[in-house]
C-alpha cells in the first residue's frame, strides 16, 4: 500500500512541489544524490573510486516531454564523460542513461529522437574510453528500450541494458541477452507495476530475481547484479563460482548512499563493486522511488517533517 502511493507520488506534479519546497529534504536527499552540480558528481565519483569503488553516473532527469530539454540532457552526457575523460577517471566511471530523459516519451518522433541522442551519448562515452548501461524505466517502455539498444549495439557493442526481474518475462529476455560480449545489469525493478506483467510479492521477485541471475551467470555475457539484498548478493557469488567465473566476468552495483560498508566489503575482496551515482537537480522521481523502496528512510523523512516543518 505505501509503496504504492509513494510511487503513485513520484509521478505528481502537486507532490513533487511538496516536497521539493519542504526545507529537511535537501539534507535527506543528499544521502543518494552527490549533488545539483556536474563537478559535485565527478569529486563524489573521485572518492569512490579511490576507495576501490567503480561508478556509474547518472545525470537525474526522466519523463522529458520537450525536444530541447532532451538535447539539453544528451549535451550534459557529453560534458559529463569529457569532464571523466579529463580528471582520467573514465577507466573506473561509466554512465547510466533512461531513455526517457533523452526523449522517449516525445508525442511526435520520440523514439527516435531518443535513439539518436543515446548514439550522442554512446560516442562520447566511446571517445572518453568508457562505457554506457541504459536504465529500465515502467514496462511500457520495455519493448522500446530494447529495440533502440540492439540498434545502438551495431555501433557500440559494449552497450550494456537493464532487466527488471519482477517482470513475467525477465527470464526470457535474460536467455535473449545472455550471449557473449552482452553487458545486462539486473534489478529487482523500481516502478508499480500490474500484476498481468509483473510478479508483486518479495517473495515471488525474490525467486525471480534467482532465476534470471542463473541463466545471465550461466550465460556468456557479463552479468551486473544490482541489488542490496544480502541473500541474492550470496546466491549471485555462489553461482559465479559453480559457472567457474572469475571476478572479472561480472559485478556488483549498489546505490550510492545505500549499504556503504557492504560496497566496501565486496571491493575489499577482490569483486568488481560499481556505485550507481546520481547527479543533477531532478532527483524528484529518483528520491520517491528510494523511499518507496524501504520504510526506514520514509520514517527518517517523516521525522525530520514532524519535527520541522
Ligand atoms: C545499481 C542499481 C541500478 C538500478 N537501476 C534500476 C533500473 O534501471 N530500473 C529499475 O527499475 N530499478 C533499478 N534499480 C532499483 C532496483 O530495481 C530496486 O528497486 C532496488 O535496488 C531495491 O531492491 P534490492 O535488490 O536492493 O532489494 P530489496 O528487496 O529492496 O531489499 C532487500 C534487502 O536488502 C537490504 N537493503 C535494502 N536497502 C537497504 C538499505 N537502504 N540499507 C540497508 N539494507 C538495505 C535489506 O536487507 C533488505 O531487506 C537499480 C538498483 C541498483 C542497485
Amino acid at each position: 500500500m505505501l509503496r504504492s502511493a509513494l510511487l503513485a507520488a513520484s509521478r505528481s506534479p502537486q507532490v513533487r512541489t511538496m516536497v521539493e519546497k519542504f526545507p529537511p529534504t535537501h539534507a535527506i536527499v543528499e544521502r543518494f544524490v552527490a549533488g545539483d552540480r556536474l563537478d559535485q558528481g565527478v569529486s563524489a565519483t573521485e572518492t569512490l573510486v579511490a576507495s576501490g569503488r567503480k561508478v556509474t553516473l547518472d545525470h537525474l532527469g526522466e519523463d522529458t516531454k520537450d525536444a530541447d530539454q532532451a538535447a539539453g540532457t544528451a549535451l550534459a552526457y557529453e560534458h559529463l564523460l569529457t569532464a571523466l575523460k579529463d580528471t582520467g577517471l573514465a577507466a573506473d566511471a561509466e554512465v547510466s542513461v533512461k531513455l526517457s530523459a533523452v526523449g522517449q516519451f516525445l508525442p511526435v518522433d520520440g523514439e527516435k529522437i531518443a535513439l539518436e541522442n543515446a548514439r550522442r551519448i554512446c560516442q562520447a562515452a566511446a571517445d572518453a574510453g568508457t562505457t554506457v548501461t541504459l536504465d529500465m524505466e515502467d514496462h511500457t517502455t520495455t519493448d522500446s528500450t530494447l529495440a533502440i539498444a540492439r540498434e545502438l549495439r551495431a555501433d557500440f557493442p559494449w552497450l550494456g541494458v537493464v532487466l527488471q526481474a519482477y517482470l513475467r518475462r525477465t527470464e526470457a529476455d535474460c536467455r535473449d541477452l545472455s550471449g557473449a560480449g552482452s553487458r545486462v545489469r539486473i534489478c529487482k525493478g523500481a516502478y508499480k507495476e500490474p500484476e498481468s506483467v509483473a510478479f508483486q510479492g518479495k517473495r515471488d521477485v525474490d525467486l525471480a530475481y534467482v532465476r534470471a541471475l542463473k541463466v545471465l551467470m550461466a550465460g556468456e555475457g557479463y552479468p551486473m547484479v544490482a541489488s542490496h539484498d544480502p541473500n541474492m548478493i550470496k546466491i549471485a557469488g555462489q553461482l559465479a563460482e559453480w559457472n567457474k567465473r572469475d571476478t572479472t566476468s561480472f559485478e556488483y552495483q549498489m546505490l550510492f548512499g545505500i549499504r556503504p560498508e557492504e560496497q566496501l566489503r565486496l571491493a575489499e575482496a577482490g569483486n568488481t563493486m560499481r556505485v550507481y551515482l546520481p547527479y543533477g537537480q531532478e532527483w524528484y522521481g529518483y528520491f520517491m522511488r528510494r523511499l518507496a523502496e524501504r520504510p526506514a528512510n520514509l520514517t527518517f523523512f517523516l521525522r525530520a517533517m514532524a519535527t520541522r516543518g
